[in-house]
């Protein structure tokens, strides 16, 4: 089987090359055309000798995913559902701050974390992407922004799929995002989500990467968590607590928290006040997300006022937080929602 080009990290495509006699320079001739230039045809890298060219032919390709659905809101949000070769359905969105171009990016096909609010998780985990598919959502991105002489600037890993249950390809892909050589995308525009996994935090922190890192906790305690996220019965809200600040003292940066609003689940001002009291002592910065509704789930958003409540709250008590701006609410935005929809329409 021919290997993806879009899934080398530099030093692994310099190895490949050493591997057929060439020299290591070839790989950054080869990332030049396919970064820089956007160029995915061998026979158009006219600087690179048209014998090796074949021998590139013979054992790689540089094949993107395909647009099978795509949806554009009236806010310039970009919401698509990618195929893979084997056919897997993938939802990747282009959200266009004042700041940057951002694509979020799914990490699985499917998800098996099982939060009870997300639709994301309505379809189960069926394998993991790898980094060429990561990649390539980006890169059907940049090709839809190339008609506006964009191009993405900002990356967060939190589309379908826990990152640290795909741990060793995701991080090839931020770290091939990140690389100057490749998409040159700044260590602190991108972020990778994660739902919890503590050993996954711990060993993120010893990377030596200045990549952001964020958490979803959604709850100021292990009971309400459990209700919400099957993961929190695997790791108490403690030890999450443990990690995050392991990964302060390592990597020498703070974390994101995710902390989505439910009505009447995770809102009272109660909350609030736990929530600033956990995550005193830290250098954490929360960011509030409005629930994005989902048919399938019992749960709504909080009035703006609650919500506004929330967040004051959160502030009269020192704590660093956002109200996470929405897009896209026309056109199925909600995490999963998209390829929910297209998997129940199937025949
Ligand atoms: N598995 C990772 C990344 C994917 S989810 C994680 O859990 O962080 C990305 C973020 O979207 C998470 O914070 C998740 O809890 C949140 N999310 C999922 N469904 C949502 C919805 N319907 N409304 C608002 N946020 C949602």
């Amino acid at each position: 089987m021919k290997e993806n080009l879009f899934g080398f990290s530099l030093p692994q495509l310099e190895e490949r090359m050493v591997a057929l006699g060439e020299k290591p320079f070839r790989a950054r001739q080869l990332f030049q055309w396919i970064y820089e230039r956007s160029v995915y045809d061998f026979d158009a890298m006219t600087d690179i000798a048209k014998r090796f060219r074949e021998v590139l032919k013979e054992q790689f390709v540089l094949s993107l995913p395909k647009v099978f659905r795509r949806q554009d809101s009236a806010d310039g949000t970009i919401k698509l559902l990618l195929e893979m070769e084997d056919g897997a359905k993938v939802e990747t969105v282009l959200m266009r701050y004042d700041y940057g171009n951002v694509v979020c990016v799914s990490s699985e096909v499917g998800c098996s974390m099982g939060c009870a609010f997300c639709a994301s998780g309505l379809i189960k985990k069926t394998r993991d992407l790898l980094p060429h598919e990561m990649m390539g959502q980006i890169l059907a991105v940049n090709g839809i922004l190339a008609e506006e002489a964009q191009r993405v600037t900002h990356i967060v890993v939190m589309g379908t799929g826990e990152p640290f249950d795909n741990y060793d390809n995701v991080l090839t892909f931020v770290r091939t995002a990140n690389d100057p050589h490749a998409l040159a995308i700044g260590a602190r525009h991108i972020t990778v989500s994660t739902c919890g996994l503590v050993d996954g935090i711990r060993r993120y922190a010893n990377e030596g990467l200045q990549i952001n890192l964020a958490i979803s906790l959604h709850a100021p305690n292990d009971e309400i968590r459990k209700r919400l996220m099957p993961i929190a019965r695997r790791y108490s809200v403690a030890e999450t607590m443990e990690a995050v600040k392991y990964y302060e003292a390592t990597a020498g940066r703070r974390v994101t928290f995710e902390y989505i609003l439910i009505a009447g689940i995770n809102d009272r001002i109660q909350d609030a006040d736990e929530l600033s009291d956990l995550i005193r002592g830290t250098l954490a910065y929360v960011n509030l997300i409005p629930y994005n509704p989902v048919v399938e789930k019992p749960f709504q958003r909080p009035s703006d006022r609650a919500i506004s409540a929330f967040y004051d709250r959160l502030k009269k008590r020192g704590i660093n937080c956002t109200i996470r701006k929405e897009f896209g609410t026309d056109i199925d935005a909600a995490c999963g929602q998209l390829r929910a929809k297209y998997e129940r329409s199937k025949p």
